[in-house]
């Protein structure tokens, strides 16, 4: 099943490439290896937390990170899902040898 589409605008900001919605990638260009990698990680962690419980957890450390940090940028990249997407994204092998619920390790 096809779960990368390309879109000409997506509905993120500038700075990012991609957003994976319920494990659909939406993209402005096509990902190299690595970029999918840190968007399967995400999904493997959305399907964990049954979706819903993955963004609103999202959005939580989002907002308490924009307080903190004052800066969105920086609070995005304090949430515990994308440390662990940006940290292991190299590691093509990483989701085989991955354990469960385990987003800031
Ligand atoms: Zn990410």
């Amino acid at each position: 099943m096809k779960r990368v589409f390309l879109f000409k605008h997506p509905p993120i900001g500038r700075q990012f490439l991609a957003i994976n919605l319920f494990g659909f990638i939406l993209t402005r260009r096509p990902l190299s290896a690595v970029e999918l990698n840190h968007e399967r990680i995400h999904t493997v962690q959305q399907r964990e937390l049954l979706y819903v419980f993955f963004y609103l957890w999202y959005v939580c450390e989002w907002l308490y990170g924009l307080v903190r940090y004052r800066n969105g940028m920086k609070a995005y990249r304090q949430i515990s899902f994308e440390k662990e997407a940006y940290r292991h994204q190299h590691d093509l092998d990483y989701l085989s040898v991955r354990r469960h619920y385990c987003y800031n390790q």
